[in-house]
């Protein structure tokens, strides 16, 4: 990929950042090293830009007006088109907690300014050989439940099973991370999105409508409620 010729071929990345000095500098070098590169100045733009233009990995400032790239990258992860983009982060914090905290939510790697362009040529290329072509799965299971991310349809041990939008999206957050317990803020945060305020009872409901759907009567149940906890994706009920 990196050593192709083609024009198309150079793997493209978008840059998201607004320090103009700091976009130029990595424009010009990153352009001599073989490489595509868009700008993006703030988290809607990125946003936009990784639609429109797909990139093959994405640096991402953290320090940006607006959305901060921390939540860009929530974002990136949460959906399926973008959920396997190579993201590393630039963060002018040393702080080590900083920097898992950007782990955490999925960045795949990050650097800390001042850094050298040797070594974020090295990251990157470390991170392009590693995620190959970028593609997002298109299927996903758990025991016998099944979730095909093309069309969209939910299967139970072979049966289709009908699902709300809502619903949708919750199972598909879930079966991501089996076993794991999310607390209904989690779930919140991670399945509506964090700015949108809605009762943490919410979850409740569309947990029982999960239930229904994907529990025939006399099968397992495979949602686990866990007593002031939250709940978890699990075959073990206790
Ligand atoms: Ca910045």
């Amino acid at each position: 990929m990196l050593e192709a010729t083609g024009n198309q071929s150079k793997p493209l990345v978008l840059v998201v950042e607004d320090e103009a000095p700091l976009v130029t500098m990595l424009r010009y070098n990153l352009e001599r090293q073989g490489f595509r590169v868009e700008e993006a100045i703030d988290g809607e733009e990125a946003l936009e830009k990784i639609a429109e233009r797909k990139p093959d990995l994405v640096l991402l400032d953290w320090m940006l007006p607006g959305v901060s790239g921390l939540e860009i990258c929530r974002q990136l992860r949460r959906r399926n088109s973008t959920r396997e983009l190579p993201v590393i982060m630039i963060t002018a914090r040393t702080e080590e907690q900083d920097a898992v905290r950007g782990l955490n939510i999925g960045a795949d790697d990050y650097i800390t300014k001042p850094f050298s362009l040797d070594f974020l040529l090295a990251r990157m290329r470390a991170l392009l050989r590693r995620a190959g072509p970028v593609r997002a799965k298109s299927k996903l299971s758990f025991h016998d439940i099944e979730i095909d991310l093309v069309t969209h349809r939910v299967y139970r041990n072979g049966r289709l099973v009908q699902l709300g939008p809502t619903e949708f999206r919750l199972l598909e957050f879930l079966i991501q991370h089996p076993r794991r317990v999310f607390s209904r803020e989690e779930l919140l945060d991670s399945v509506w999105g964090p700015n949108i305020h809605v009762e943490p009872r919410t979850v409740d409901v569309h947990i029982r409508r999960l239930r229904k759907a994907i529990n025939a009567p006399g099968e397992l149940d495979l949602v686990r409620t866990v007593r002031a906890a939250g709940y978890a994706l699990d075959i073990e009920p206790n």
